[in-house]
């Protein structure tokens, strides 16, 4: 099945236009900063997309209060569907970049109910670098965190 990739530009993406009302969408539930709605995909019944009301490409152009407030309305979500699907497991997922498996370029977060036998398949290769490896990301990361963040400084 072809992928789709919704490359509109911003203000026109088709969830700027979900968040407007001007296409269809089975709401969830909303508050000031996001929506939730149903994804069409529907991997497993259940399957809900977590949005900023505002156009923001991926988690590095969201607002700390945007972040927080998805995290939020996605435990909210969760906590539904736990009660409404009875999931053996329940999986966040948010994908940011095409590298990442992005497809819409309007930050979102997936909240999927799991079964035990649903046969949804994660790739996760793992490759053990060792101790030296992981100190030496951990400094990299370190360094970037202590320096002010692009277009703050
Ligand atoms: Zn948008």
């Amino acid at each position: 099945m072809p992928l789709f990739v919704d490359n509109s530009p911003p203000g026109q993406c088709i969830f700027c236009k979900l968040v407007a009302g001007e296409i269809p969408a089975a709401r969830v539930y909303e508050d000031a900063l996001t929506l939730a709605f149903m994804d069409i995909g529907q991997v497993n019944p259940g399957h809900v997309l977590v949005a900023t009301k505002r156009h923001a490409a991926t988690v590095l152009d969201l607002s700390p209060e945007e972040a927080a407030a998805v995290m939020h309305t996605a435990q909210r979500v969760a906590r539904a569907a736990e009660q409404a699907f009875a999931p053996d497991g329940l999986m966040l997922a948010q994908f940011n970049g095409r590298a990442a498996g992005q497809t819409v370029f309007h930050y979102h977060m997936h909240v999927v109910p799991r079964h035990d036998d649903d046969g949804l398949g994660l790739s996760w290769r793992r490759q053990d670098p060792g101790a030296e490896a992981l100190q030496g990301y951990a400094a990299r990361l370190r360094e970037a965190l202590a320096a002010p963040p692009a277009g703050t400084a």
